[in-house]
């Protein structure tokens, strides 16, 4: 816990404080670029992944980045953070991220083994139908990572039971994308919706839409801290 509370003097003086120009704005407003849904698992940093700085990432962390389907007068986190990004900052985008060796998914595949009195079985127990399209190898790690791509696919249609998100994408106005983080490697895939496969964000970079705002990476940002600092003095 200490390099954690010193980490929060660290950002203060040497990351806030020389980029003021850009931290301070966004004390008044925010207009994130996505919504993002992601595991909960803490290797699993969206900031650092896509290199965003603050004010970019709309964020819901949960285990398993599962969207519940809508079902009217049914309260959760995750049907309040769709309905905030889409009517109060009027996002466009919202992307559904899992990732490898996910302990979520790995739970969801021996829901059986959990008591059905866990926080976690219940959780994951309205998510069993992505099981269903799985091959009947399920102690492989293959099984594992066709799940993990299913997964973020089903996610992105239980996204559509939302009717803001439904009218939004029937306007044109809102775009989905399915992604997949490789801890081993560090790369980020897009996972095709109709055949469930990976491939690589390079190939469909030039077919996004650029965001209309400053460039500011967190590369750049560290970049700028750096050549007021001494390198080792930065940590963000
Ligand atoms: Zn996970």
């Amino acid at each position: 816990m200490k390099r954690l509370a010193e980490g929060t003097i660290v950002f203060k003086d040497k990351v806030f404080e020389p980029n003021k120009n850009f931290f301070q704005p966004l004390s008044q407003q925010q207009h994130p670029v996505a919504l993002m849904f992601t595991c909960c698992d803490s290797r699993v940093e969206p900031t650092i992944i896509t290199q965003s700085p603050p004010g970019t990432l709309f964020m819901v962390k949960n285990p398993g980045n599962l969207v519940p389907k809508y079902q009217v007068g049914v309260k959760s986190s995750e049907a309040a953070a769709i309905e905030f990004a889409l009517t109060m900052l009027n996002v466009h985008h919202i992307i559904v991220c899992g990732h490898t060796d996910c302990a979520a998914l790995k739970a969801l595949l021996n829901l059986d083994g959990l008591s059905r009195e866990s926080s976690i079985y219940q959780w994951l127990a309205p998510h069993t139908d992505v099981l269903e399209a799985l091959e009947d190898q399920r102690d492989t790690d293959d099984c594992l990572n066709e799940l993990i791509r299913r997964n973020v696919i089903q996610q992105l249609q239980n996204l559509t039971t939302y009717p803001a998100v439904a009218q939004r994408l029937a306007k044109g106005a809102l775009h989905l994308y399915g992604w997949k983080y490789r801890l081993e490697t560090g790369e980020t895939m897009l996972i095709d919706p109709f055949s469930c496969k990976p491939e690589p964000l390079s190939a469909v970079i030039a077919h996004l839409e650029e965001e209309a705002r400053p460039k500011m990476t967190l590369a750049e940002m560290q970049r700028q801290v750096s050549e007021a600092q001494a390198p080792d003095d930065i940590s963000i």
